[in-house]
């Protein structure tokens, strides 16, 4: 997107240890500022306790950190990310994302016992539990390359725990119109995240008819000729859009601020929240 050195760049799609980022809020925030970023949302697969970290470390190096959140959910027996941002989490946004991460446990159990059929010995306490952690595959692929039993992550996906493999076991997910229920009243903006990344796509309409506001339209796995194509969809529909790296970790995966997008499309998000919920 921009060219000039000057303009703002923003990354509206980020982990952390909440969930299974590599990154404490404030290493990710020192990370944003090597990457030259004004303005970061941490947007941890569901769970909102790493914010206020996250807020406070923006705050020391004057980045503007964004309040979101990833929620997992199913649509079609399809795993579908929602995005939410500008979010101010409430009471019931906390219990129903602690009611998930204890399933992810549970659910990593389950995963455990399946690998343990194919001679991979992983323990519970091997992986890094804690209450306000949301437990995911990662975190299972890093144990795995660390004892040898893939190379890396990729392959520890590839051959075991993607979506179609034999160490697989489905988290407990939301509904899209659940999803958008707990972003929404939490005040925040919806956006479909990674569409392309996950085939998705041809889901956009569906969801926009259940509330879904916008998408997010700038991902390094979106072609330029997919990223044309939900521009000019987003602008027909009068959809938002945004953007960011999805960025976990340095060690695998895209780097923080890539690809970044200008501050005037985050000024178009704050833009809708305050025409929904004005401050009075
Ligand atoms: P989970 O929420 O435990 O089902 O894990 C899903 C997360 O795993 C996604 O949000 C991605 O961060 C990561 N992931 C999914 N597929 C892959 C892959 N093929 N390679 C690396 N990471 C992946
Ligand atoms: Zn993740
Ligand atoms: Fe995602
Ligand atoms: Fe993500």
């Amino acid at each position: 997107m921009g060219d000039s050195l000057a303009e703002p760049k923003v990354d509206l799609h980020t982990h952390s240890i909440f969930s299974d980022g590599k990154l404490t809020p404030e290493q990710l925030l020192e990370e944003a500022q090597w990457a030259a970023l004004s303005a970061i949302a941490l947007t941890d697969h569901d769970n909102t306790d790493g914010l206020a970290r996250a807020i406070a470390a923006g705050n020391e190096r004057s980045i503007e950190v964004i309040s979101g959140v990833e929620l997992s959910c199913v649509h079609d027996n399809k795993e579908v990310h929602l995005l939410g941002l500008l979010i101010e989490p409430n009471e019931k946004m906390s219990v129903e994302m602690k009611k998930m991460r204890d399933n992810r446990e549970s659910r990593m159990q389950l995963m455990l016992d399946k690998l343990e059929a194919m001679n991979i010995h992983i323990t519970m306490d091997e992986l890094p539990l804690s209450e306000t952690n949301s437990l995911g595959r990662p975190h299972l692929a890093r144990v795995m390359v660390k004892k040898g039993y893939v190379k890396n992550i990729s392959e520890a996906f590839e051959h075991y725990i993607g979506d179609e493999g034999p160490g697989y076991v489905a988290k407990e997910r939301w509904s899209i119109s659940e999803g958008l229920e707990l972003i929404h009243k939490a005040k925040g903006i919806s956006f479909l995240a990674h569409p392309g990344a996950s085939g998705l796509v041809d889901y956009i309409d569906e969801f926009v008819r259940l509330g879904m506001m916008g998408v997010e339209v700038y991902y390094a796995k979106h072609s330029p000729e997919l990223e044309k194509r939900l521009v000019e969809k987003c602008a027909e529909q009068n959809l938002l859009v945004c953007g960011g790296s999805d960025y976990h970790s340095a060690e695998a995966g895209p780097s923080l601020g890539i690809p970044f997008i200008s501050y005037d499309i985050l000024k178009k998000i704050k833009k809708r929240k305050d025409e929904l919920w004005p401050v009075s």
